[in-house]
């Protein structure tokens, strides 16, 4: 395998060539890193100074929204229960989420990436951190290499004004394709083998740089779908490239076309489904005597939030409502209890979707008794880019409050 990890450059000029089709497609992706708790540490230095920070909730749902890198390297992750986290991290400090902060802070920062990219990028907000621009427009070079090697100046730029402005680190990756920038930013994380903070996969290598990814490091791969790949033998992006079989009767129509897009090295956007379900859900039956109850729930919903996350990427939506329903009784049409929450802005986080549902669960105490069945979904969404303001005008006519909406941050 061969990428590239680049130094830094300090040539920023962007022509701008306005919006058409361009030969050579140039994407970055950038992500910041282990954003709710640097910023924290920033907001606190000599508070923070050489303790390990994780942030969540102290109350229900006590769930870890965010760890640094020190805490995750003791195994910490998003989405784990606090006291998990403190069995893994006994001497964590645990950090109060502040939601209205990291989006001010959010906006700063994709400001920054507007203002380095120049009008002619495009630019497209993901989630509270994350960012794809496409500069093709600025970037067209004699191939699809050097295309992309004229993004290398530009992506760098952006991370040094973040660290310059924001105090703030992110990674950044650069691809001729959304998910190779998104799997090379991760793959240049301050936790990964290359720990660079850019890298740029060439057109020439981005089968082999694929090659020695886990297939569920893919967009649209959640549980379920690995769970059958892994049936037939497949476990790495390697194996999805080497396999004679047909993936649609494996995996169902959708997910198989999405499969043999990357395969082909086709862009998700391109093989996207046209007719979007309206509902994102996720949901599972047990047995008798398999039937979870009390923390058994959590690993399920948490396999739950991951799949409804993926399904919201994969169709670039973000969910504007969570809601769950459990059924305890068999043979028994409907559901025992339902509970749903508008939340505070849209997302795709799947540590907020679960952390969300877990709350909803417990404040209406339904994983009390053993569960028949559990589902965890969405019944709203927005498109990526929808912003909290987009969604949540007030309404003049009534002050009511729905009854069921549960603040959580
Ligand atoms: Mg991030």
């Amino acid at each position: 395998m061969e990428t590239t990890s680049i130094p830094a450059m300090s040539d920023n000029s962007i022509p701008t060539t306005g919006a058409k089709a361009f030969p050579f497609p140039v994407i970055i992706h950038v992500d910041m890193n282990t954003f709710y708790a640097a910023v924290e540490r920033r907001d606190n230095l000599k508070k923070y100074e050489g303790k390990i920070i994780v942030v969540g909730k102290k109350e229900s749902p006590a769930i870890v929204v965010s760890a640094d890198y020190a805490a995750r390297k003791k195994e910490v992750k998003a989405g784990m229960p606090i006291y998990k986290a403190r069995q893994l991290c006994p001497e964590m400090t645990l950090v109060e989420p502040n939601m209205p902060k990291y989006e001010r802070e959010s906006e700063l920062l994709m400001e920054i990436i507007r203002r380095v990219a120049g009008p002619a990028a495009v630019f497209e907000k993901v989630s509270v951190d994350e960012a794809f621009i496409d500069v093709s427009a600025a970037c067209q070079g004699t191939d699809a290499d050097d295309s992309l090697e004229k993004a290398v100046p530009l992506a760098w730029q952006i991370k040094i004004q973040m660290s310059n402005e924001r105090h703030l680190l992110a990674s950044v990756g650069i691809a001729s394709e959304r998910f190779i920038a998104k799997l090379a930013s991760d793959s240049c994380k301050p936790d990964s083998k290359n720990p660079c903070g850019l890298l740029l996969v060439l057109e020439s290598e981005k089968m082999e740089f694929l090659k020695s990814f886990a297939v569920e490091k893919l967009y649209g791969v959640g549980d379920v779908t690995q769970a059958k790949l892994n049936a037939v033998g497949i476990y790495t992006v390697a194996d999805l490239i080497d396999y004679e079989g047909d993936l649609c009767a494996v995996v169902g129509n959708d997910k198989g076309e999405l499969l043999k897009g990357y395969v082909q090295g086709k862009d998700r956007k391109g093989i996207a489904p046209k007719g979007k379900p309206k509902q994102y859900t996720a949901q599972k039956s047990f047995r008798r005597g398999k039937m979870p109850v009390g923390d058994e729930v959590v690993p399920v919903l948490l396999s739950q939030a991951k799949e409804v996350a993926a399904d919201l990427r994969k169709d670039e939506v973000l969910a504007v409502n969570v809601e769950v329903s459990v059924c305890y009784k068999f043979r028994k049409k409907g559901n025992d209890g339902h509970a749903q929450v508008k939340l505070p802005f849209p997302t795709d986080d799947m540590g907020i979707i679960f952390a969300t549902a877990l709350s909803l669960l417990d404040k209406s105490n339904l994983r009390a008794t053993p569960l028949r069945k559990l589902c965890l979904g969405t019944t709203k969404v927005v498109p990526q880019g929808t912003t909290v303001m987009a969604i949540s005008k007030p309404k003049s006519k009534s002050k009511k409050k729905d009854k069921n909406q549960i603040r959580l941050f």
